[in-house]
């Protein structure tokens, strides 16, 4: 079972949860919980790194963000002791959850689950901190935001789960951002690969990393809320979002459980920015004198247009980047300006970039063109495009994300109401 930050905020939220924690154990199952830092917590951590030192060293970094989770699961221990359970808190380094590559961006290499089992099975219900882990060295590391999720799927692999129970703040995956649109629909189920891609684009219900773990290692999850009286569907009834595999949700689609759209969700990610560089010279090696630089930054470009040569050999490159690289990206590119041989470099950081996902593309013509004369009949501009196999991404003006969300959300027939009709 994981907790998130809005379910963790505060002594009585987490009394709540430990409600839920107490229930499901009492049920006869074993038990392992992750929990968020409270909401508002893991930001304010940072803000502090970034107050004492702007090019703060990210393993002093690590240090500080992970005690949020700290916080969390010995408050969450000491109120399923005050409920009569007996709960043990596990910090990263504890386990341990053994992380390699950079900090601040760890992953998870792997957990000892024999510890834990042994406690599990003695009737204790296990507490861990998500979001950390220790490194080869010893020290403590965090595994990028919103990484308690890929904790959750992680300790759930080491232990064998029959589930990995996500708890948050909606009751499930829904066909778009339910904040944004409020005739969006939640889905009984949703497979690995298009959970990846919409997480990937931006639906921050579900890390990235903890999506792509679940897959490769076979880990039941379901999304739920946390929000719930005791009236609710247990969950071992299934009231949440499933995320299945393909035969799965064949499955599901044969007994009529569950329908198939050609599109599956929308997200959209406001957290990337572009640049274009002018009048680049149009012959081999150009391109890879951009990339290379950002390439060793551990920059990630996303989207990558190379428009047409114009006249005399040179030709426009525009890409993105995540923001919060802009600047970086921007001074290694002026720094390379002789060497690309480029004439003008823009940045826009007021861009979004909407995505349309759905397995049924890949035997589904026309999801792209249905995207583009939705967003055209509303005078809305696309500035780049890219596809995958099972999705479709534009790039637009960041002030028209909610407006483009919502006409693609009805143009796909994904609205609520629609199933009623
Ligand atoms: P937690 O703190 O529990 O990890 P997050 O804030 O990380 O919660 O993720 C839950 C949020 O994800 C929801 O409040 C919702 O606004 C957002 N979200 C974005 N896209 C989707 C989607 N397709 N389905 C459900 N929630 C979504
Ligand atoms: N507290 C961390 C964050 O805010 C990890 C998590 O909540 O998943 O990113
Ligand atoms: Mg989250």
């Amino acid at each position: 079972m994981k907790f998130g930050g809005t379910s963790m905020a505060g002594t009585e939220r987490i009394r709540r949860v430990a409600n839920i924690v107490r229930k499901q154990a009492a049920g006869g199952n074993e038990v392992a919980v992750v929990v968020s830092a409270m909401a508002g917590e893991t930001d304010r951590l940072v803000n502090f790194c970034r107050e004492a030192n702007a090019l703060y060293d990210p393993a002093e970094y690590d240090v500080v963000v992970a005690s949020g989770e700290q916080v969390t699961s010995g408050l969450l221990a000491l109120t399923l002791q005050s409920l009569g359970c007996k709960a043990r808190s596990w910090l990263g380094w504890q386990l341990p959850v053994r992380t390699i590559e950079a900090h601040a961006k760890a992953r998870v290499d792997s957990i000892d689950g024999e510890a834990l089992g042994k406690s599990m099975a003695a009737g204790e219900i296990a507490v861990i901190p998500g979001f950390q882990g220790v490194s080869e060295d010893g020290r403590i590391t965090t595994m990028g935001r919103g990484g308690s999720d890929t904790s959750a799927v992680a300790v759930a692999a080491a232990v064998n789960a029959d589930r990995c129970d996500i708890y948050t703040d909606v009751d499930g995956v829904y066909t778009t951002d339910p904040r944004i649109v409020a005739k969006a629909r939640k889905l009984k189920a949703v497979t690995y690969e298009e959970m990846l891609e919409l997480a990937s684009v931006g639906a921050k219900v579900l890390q990235t990393r903890s999506v792509g773990l679940a897959m490769k290692e076979g880990v039941r999850v379901q999304v739920l809320s946390s929000f719930v009286g005791d009236d609710a569907v247990p969950a071992d009834e299934l009231p949440g979002t499933m995320i299945v595999s393909e035969e799965e949700m064949d499955e599901l689609v044969e007994k009529g459980e569950v329908e198939r759209q050609h599109v599956t969700g929308i997200a959209h990610d406001k957290n990337e920015a572009k640049i274009i560089l002018t009048r680049v010279p149009d012959k081999p090696g150009s391109v890879a004198h951009i990339f290379e630089p950002l390439a060793q930054a551990s920059i990630n470009v996303d989207m990558i247009i190379q428009n047409v040569g114009r006249d005399k050999g040179e030709t426009d490159v525009t890409f993105t980047v995540p923001q919060a690289d802009l600047a970086r990206a921007q001074a290694l590119l002026e720094d390379k300006r002789d060497e690309i041989g480029y004439n003008r470099l823009i940045t826009d950081s007021k861009i979004a970039k909407i995505s349309v996902v759905g397995v049924g593309m890949k035997s589904h013509a026309g999801v792209a063109s249905t995207m583009f004369q939705a967003l055209a009949d509303r005078g809305i501009n696309i500035q780049a495009i890219t596809t995958s196999e099972i999705k479709v991404s534009v790039l637009i003006d960041e002030d028209e994300t909610e407006l483009a969300v919502r006409v693609l959300h009805t143009a796909y027939g994904l609205d609520a109401a629609d199933e009623a009709a």
